[in-house]
């Protein structure tokens, strides 16, 4: 009978996504090392471990209305908000969300760019009366955040180079430029007069709002420490707040006016010998815009979970008749399945696993499953989404070890605040079970003790107004 091969392909999945908690400190501690050899010299590790030239974190104090935008997946978001100082906070906050055509991911600069200034001035328009800071106010020009999330070599607070792209993008004359500069210049072909005041991407512009908004963290001390950002959506990566003293690679620059310096990660090239990797991981690198690059992200995020699903499910079709005879053919359709579907899956509940029964008909064209079919779909989505949940969890382990906020706090050490990591992206946002995974597995490498001083907090649309909120703390106007 097909299905006893079937069968056999996914136990064999499942023993190759193993994920025992002894691995998992394997891959924390490489991950501390790559970031410690990041860190010391450029090139240093397959983690960039680039400097963001953040070193002013929005302290609370800012005013006016400032503008963030949030490019970095298949939509962005444009942001105006109001701050008011430490007793406002955001007085106002408006958005507006756009969906990137599919042709401009892959077309020119120019394209991408013009579309993007053209979205933002129709938005800019809608400035309600006496609402800006607009041009001719106090002559004050607009001052804009830019969150852009693709690895970008930063030049300084507001100039950086694309690296390359990821997540599906791929605009080779984009590649090499000074993205700030590009949205300058469609913003001017568009008479649109507005100054870009900071260059970040979405962990940093996350860590922004996290530290803004964290006004009380529920601990007896009085607030927690929010020491990194991470992002699980289309993509992953995380960044956190560094010393100055331990960034060798940039020692001799005297870069920051204050001591400490936020990196950036780009954790999503993380790559370890430890790395639960299957074939169908391989096979999907292989065929990827990126391959070789973005292994960790890979196995991880939003973009990639639910198409490492569809081709596990197209070699039981294909080699042990799982869906009978025929293979369906729309199960050969690279990126056909997605992640929210995989997790929609993932969590029915219903006794005829209904939802499970209507994504295979609607999506794949698979029409009357049987239950025991369908069981072995969720088992599929669980061990596909377990094993990224949980290689999350180490990665996030791997920053508490470099930060030394891994360890059980000495006695009389009352000064040591909650250890607090802001975490956003649709993944964590909607995924519970991965959610939910990636939090118990945090608790079980920590420890009991150690695990109730750290906090995993949801930072709500960070990265946008993060990006406003920098626009703030680095304004020309302060
Ligand atoms: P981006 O990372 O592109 O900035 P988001 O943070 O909004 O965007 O994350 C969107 C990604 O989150 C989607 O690409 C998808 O992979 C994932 N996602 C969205 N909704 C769900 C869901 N219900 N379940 C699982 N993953 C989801
Ligand atoms: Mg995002």
């Amino acid at each position: 009978m097909g299905n006893c091969g079937a069968m056999e392909i996914l136990r064999e999945l499942k023993e190759k996504c193993e994920t025992p908690n002894g691995k998992l400190r394997q891959i924390a501690n490489a991950m501390k090392d790559e970031m410690q050899a990041g860190l010391a010299s450029e090139g240093g590790s397959e983690l960039k471990m680039l400097v963001s030239y953040v070193d002013n974190l929005p302290t609370g104090d800012e005013c006016g209305v400032f503008y963030g935008l949030d490019v970095g997946g298949t939509n962005f978001r444009v942001l105006r908000v109001q701050l008011g100082g430490k007793e406002g906070r955001v007085v106002k906050q408006e958005f507006m969300e756009v969906s990137i055509p599919p042709n401009l991911m892959v077309g020119t600069s120019d394209q991408l760019f013009d579309f993007i200034a053209d979205e933002l001035a129709k938005f800019v328009g809608t400035e309600g009366e006496g609402e800006g800071e607009g041009e001719g106010e106090g002559g004050k020009k607009r001052e804009l955040g830019f969150t852009f999330s693709f690895p970008v070599k930063q030049t300084s607070i507001n100039s950086g180079t694309l690296m390359r792209w990821t997540k599906g993008f791929s605009i080779a004359d984009a590649v090499g430029r000074d993205v700030v500069m590009e949205l300058a210049k469609a913003m001017e072909r568009k008479g649109l007069d507005m100054r870009v005041a900071a260059l970040v991407n979405d962990t940093i512009g996350t860590l922004a709002a996290g530290k803004y908004l964290n006004v009380n963290v529920n601990d007896n001390d009085g607030g927690g420490d929010v020491v990194a950002a991470v992002i699980l959506g289309t993509g992953t990566n995380a960044a956190y707040v560094e010393r100055v003293d331990a960034i060798p690679k940039y020692a001799q620059e005297g870069i920051a006016q204050s001591e400490e310096m936020v990196i950036n990660m780009e954790w999503g090239s993380f790559t370890s010998s430890h790395l639960p990797i299957t074939e169908y991981d391989q096979a999907l690198d292989a065929e990827s815009l990126n391959p070789g690059d973005h292994v960790f992200e890979k196995i991880i995020s939003g973009m990639y979970l639910g198409e490492i699903v569809r081709r596990v499910l197209c070699r039981m079709a294909e080699e042990a008749a799982f869906f009978g005879d025929v293979v369906p053919p729309k199960l050969k359709i690279p990126f056909i399945l997605t992640t929210p579907e995989v997790s929609a899956m993932h969590h029915d509940s219903s006794p005829d696993l209904k939802v499970v029964a209507n994504k295979l008909k609607d999506t794949l064209e698979i029409s009357s499953t049987s239950l025991e079919t369908r069981k072995a779909v969720i088992e599929l989505c669980s061990i596909v989404a377990t094993r990224g949940a949980r290689l999350s969890a180490a990665a996030i382990l791997g920053i508490l070890k470099k930060l030394g906020r891994d360890k059980v706090i000495k006695e009389g050490d009352d000064e040591q605040k909650t250890t607090v990591i802001a975490v956003d992206g649709g993944l964590f946002e909607h995924y519970s079970e991965f959610r939910h995974s990636l939090e118990t597995t945090l608790q079980q490498l920590l420890g009991k003790e150690v695990s109730s001083r750290v906090l995993i907090k949801h930072a709500n649309d960070g990265s946008g107004i993060g990006a406003a909120l920098l626009a703030a703390s680095h304004s020309q106007y302060n």
